[in-house]
């Protein structure tokens, strides 16, 4: 093991931005001169809040313990949310007799991909469509992306017998209560007919019948969402990796050296990798890719304690289902496996993508409210988990894939839907790097590239501005 006085430097260096390191780092472990300038710092680490609902509920995992000293491998992988998995699986197959080191700053669950709120959607919303689904080759194209990112986790679940996954070919509904949101679910479903996918309304006592609740006046039914638990779905993902595929958690990468290889630095030694995919999304941009192109914005879930019998009954409706809301500030809310509720809804903007302290105290009261809203007979009915995580925005939504420097790849940028996308990219990517390309790569490849910020701090007060009036404007959809 070699724990140079320069890896204990870099330890303790995240503070702000990629910086190159100077002065003592100049000296390898071993005494050799090296170039300090060819060294970045990760200037910020993953940071997420205590209280994940999904993790805690789901089954209690003995995590991969972290990497101490030194590792080399032809394959490194960073991050191992949705995308990270499906790209180390994938090169792990696709080079059966290479190792694939997996790498992650927490535990596998905790992060942003046990999280999120389960939907693994398949149809495209493009919000800035006047039909929602914009041009139509481009909607294909998401669609199949979509599609095939649902038939892996799906034949995954299948396959390793994911059973807590509780994976549910439930369908969604895209929900709405004023005459604002009820325009967006017919325009919506005129956009969905163009492209041939099955939706169809529900309204009234009908959608009371299916949900339990008379607060919607309006929803749009897709039927081929699937859903998940989503800590417990990444979970059993980590756990049947295989076996050329070797995980470190609770190793935060700290600093990289690009050259001819990669040299990673965490607490206690360096990773030597051949090639490099990164696949931990907001957190990209500090390995020096995509700076000023992210946009970290936070939003945040709430899970009640399981309901009764009785208030199961006081609610009726189906005993699984998930709604998503027509404004796109709106409420998300799920009825889960266990008969909790969930709720989703507010945002902030944590440009260092780290949670910010206190916030899950600060949002209980508009989840408390949008909760009592839809279920007033269950107001007594308390949260026992509220957390936030952290989407990896860009201004134009377009996340990247691809080559990134020499030997350096990523599949970054998820754009608040990489559970299916973040699935299918890095499934996809691991098989380019195999000489394996086919139709949805060569889109990915020509698609658009996230687009530039404005500068701080003019990208935080638009950021913030943008957040603040889209919830005001959400209204009671919230
Ligand atoms: C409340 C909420 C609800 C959501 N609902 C949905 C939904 O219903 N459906 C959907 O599709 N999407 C949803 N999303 C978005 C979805 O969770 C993300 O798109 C998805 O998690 C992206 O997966 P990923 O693997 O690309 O990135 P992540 O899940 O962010 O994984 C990246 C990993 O990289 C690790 N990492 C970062 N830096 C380092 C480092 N220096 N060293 C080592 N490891 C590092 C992180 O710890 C992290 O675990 C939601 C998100 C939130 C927060």
């Amino acid at each position: 093991m070699a724990v140079s006085r320069r890896n204990v430097l870099i330890g303790a260096g995240v503070t702000a931005g990629v910086v190159a390191a100077g002065g003592s780092a100049a000296l390898l472990s071993d005494g050799t001169p090296k170039d300090p300038a060819s060294l970045l710092r990760i200037g910020s680490l993953p940071a997420d809040d205590a209280s994940p609902g999904w993790f805690h509920t789901s089954r209690v995992r003995q995590p991969k313990a972290p990497l101490i000293g030194d590792e080399q491998a032809p394959w490194v992988v960073v991050g191992a949310g949705f995308t990270g998995l499906a790209a180390a699986r994938q090169l792990a197959l696709n080079f059966p007799n290479d190792k694939v080191i997996l790498v992650e700053a927490q535990q596998v669950g905790f992060g942003t991909s046990g999280r999120n709120a389960g939907f693994l959607i398949d149809v495209p919303h493009d919000i800035g469509a006047p039909d929602y689904i914009g041009d139509q080759a481009n909607a294909r194209n998401v669609l199949a992306l979509n599609q095939r990112g649902q038939g892996i986790l799906r034949d995954l679940v299948e396959q390793h017998n994911i059973v807590d996954a509780q994976l549910r070919h439930s369908g969604k509904y895209q929900a709405a209560v004023e005459d604002k949101g009820i325009a967006v679910l017919n325009a919506y479903r005129g956009g969905l007919e163009k492209l041939g996918q099955p939706c169809h309304l529900i309204e009234g006592s009908e959608l009371r019948d299916h949900l339990g609740t008379s607060f919607y006046r309006k929803a749009l039914y897709t039927p081929n969402t699937i859903l998940v638990q989503p800590s417990a779905l990444v979970k059993g993902l980590a756990d049947s990796l295989p076996e050329n595929v070797k995980l470190y958690e609770d190793t935060p990468i700290t600093a990289v050296d690009y050259g001819v290889k990669t040299v990673l630095h965490h607490a206690t030694g360096r990773i030597t990798a051949d090639k490099l995919i990164l696949a931990n999304n907001a957190f990209g941009s500090y390995f020096g890719f995509l700076q000023g192109r992210m946009l970290p914005i936070f939003t945040y879930g709430s899970l009640t304690r399981p309901l009764t019998a009785a208030e199961q009954a006081s609610i009726g409706g189906k005993d699984f289902w998930g709604v998503i809301p027509a404004d796109p500030f709106g409420t998300t809310l799920r009825r889960t496996h266990d008969n909790r509720i969930l709720v989703r809804n507010s945002f902030s903007f944590n440009p260092d993508g780290r949670a910010k302290q206190n916030y899950p105290e600060k949002v209980r009261p508009a989840h408390r409210l949008s909760f009592e809203r839809r279920f007033p007979e269950l107001a007594n009915v308390p949260f026992e988990h509220t957390w936030g995580g952290g989407l990896a925005m860009t201004r134009n939504g377009a996340g990247f894939f691809g080559e990134l420097r020499e030997n350096v790849y990523g599949a970054l940028g998820c754009n608040g839907l990489g559970t299916v996308r973040g699935t299918a990219t890095g499934t996809l990517l691991a098989n380019l790097l195999a000489g394996k390309r086919e139709n949805l790569t060569d889109y990915l490849l020509a698609a658009p590239k996230p687009s530039w910020n404005p500068p701080q701090p003019m990208l935080s007060i638009g950021v913030n501005f943008t957040l603040r009036t889209g919830q005001a404007k959400a209204g009671i959809e919230a």
